[in-house]
């Protein structure tokens, strides 16, 4: 298990800014450094499967096919584990090359990938169950 966590860089839900993502459990839950709340992030559809490599520095992923269903300013979950990196499609993607702001970390071949969601982890309960109300901007 690689000693150094997964970071990224998101807008948090909660802050409305870019903060530093922490994985805290290297699969997919992450800890927002400023407002330190747990967040899951997933890979929903449309999903795909890479069919080459990914290096670092890399801003294109291979796919067999399905790749068009990524459209330009589309956010990606890459990877999993310690892997995880998120991306966006920066262009239009054909059939079977998606076109993504340069990757930081080297992805095998068979890496799989989806539009990232976030969503917290808690559903805002408190200490001793007080359930913490909404901020008034929404959440
Ligand atoms: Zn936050």
């Amino acid at each position: 298990m690689p000693a150094v966590p997964a970071t990224l860089r998101l807008t948090c839900p909660r802050c409305r800014t870019l903060r530093m993502f922490v994985a805290i459990n290297n699969v997919a839950t992450f800890r927002c450094a400023a407002c330190e709340w747990y967040y899951t992030l997933s890979a929903v559809a449309p999903t795909g499967t890479s069919n080459a490599a990914l290096a670092a520095g890399g801003t294109a992923i291979g796919v067999a096919s399905g790749g068009a269903s990524f459209t330009n300013g589309m956010i990606l979950l890459l990877d999993t584990g310690i892997l995880t990196e998120v991306v966006t499609v920066n262009g239009s993607a054909t059939g079977t090359s998606i076109p993504v702001t340069a990757a930081v970390r080297a992805h095998s071949s068979g890496m799989t990938f989806g539009q990232m969601a976030i969503a917290p982890r808690d559903s805002g309960i408190g200490v001793g169950g007080v359930v913490i109300p909404n901020p008034g901007w929404g959440y």
